[in-house]
């Protein structure tokens, strides 16, 4: 076990966990758009900087992927630390100024929405944190889409910027997306998303569309169940 101070908070917990798991645990609450637990920190949107006092040296990092150590003392609401906050919003709000996700929590942070810095002008709210490329690559297992271009012209997408043929249509990167970025739209027998139209299947018990062919067809290939006793829906089940 590692002893250490959060907020003057002594506080007891496992060597090797992260300084935001144990904050979190004690109800310290640190901001994030890029963390799941299921992924593991990616340390892409640096929101959860917090400021840690280690011997005589006291430094800002990302506490999603900083590990606890014996006497650390951390500083999560600092003045160093909100600074640094209030300005990484202020570049991802720059990045993404349609985002209404970023817009609140720039509220919340008394950062103001009309952005400092030059906003983009390419509508995008994707601030290329990764959490859909990692959780279609982790999670899924399919590896439909990843980071593709290089600095201003970095963007999320399928390989070659086309149509992600392997896409099954789950829509588990757009309800991990942050910001909005990624649109998915299931209107009756069909869900659009990346650009791609899919069939859904409809409960053979009460007829609800629930869940796209390709996706139960993909879930019958891996574990081997049939694809007819994958078509009812979780309700009827
Ligand atoms: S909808 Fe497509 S791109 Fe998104 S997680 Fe599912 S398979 Fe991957």
């Amino acid at each position: 076990m590692v002893n250490l101070t959060i907020d003057s908070k002594k506080i007891e917990a496992e060597a090797g966990r992260t300084i935001l798991e144990v904050a979190r645990d004690n109800g310290i609450a640190i901001p994030t758009l890029c963390y799941n637990a299921s992924l593991g920190p990616l340390g892409s949107c640096r929101l959860c900087v917090v400021e840690v006092t280690q011997g005589k040296k006291t430094r800002v990092e990302a506490s999603c992927g900083y590990p606890i150590a014996e006497g650390m003392v951390v500083e999560t609401k600092s003045e160093r630390v909100m600074n640094v906050r209030r300005l990484v919003l202020r570049l991802l709000l720059a990045r993404c100024p349609e985002s209404e996700q970023l817009r609140e929590m720039a509220a919340g942070m008394g950062v103001s929405a009309e952005p400092r810095f030059t906003p983009d002008k390419d509508h995008s709210k994707c601030i290329l944190c990764r959490m859909c490329v990692e959780t279609c690559e982790k999670v899924v297992g399919v590896c439909a889409i990843g980071i593709s271009g290089k600095g201003a012209k970095k963007a999320t997408s399928a390989p070659f910027m086309k149509e992600p043929s392997t896409c099954i249509g789950c829509g588990a990167c757009a309800y991990v997306c942050p910001t909005g970025h990624i649109e998915m739209e299931s209107t009756g027998d069909t869900r659009t998303i990346w650009g791609r139209t899919f069939r859904m299947k409809s409960c053979k018990v009460c007829g609800r569309y629930f869940a796209p062919e390709d996706q139960l067809a993909y879930i019958s290939s891996k574990t081997g169940v049939s694809e007819d006793d994958l078509a009812t829906c979780i309700s009827c089940r």
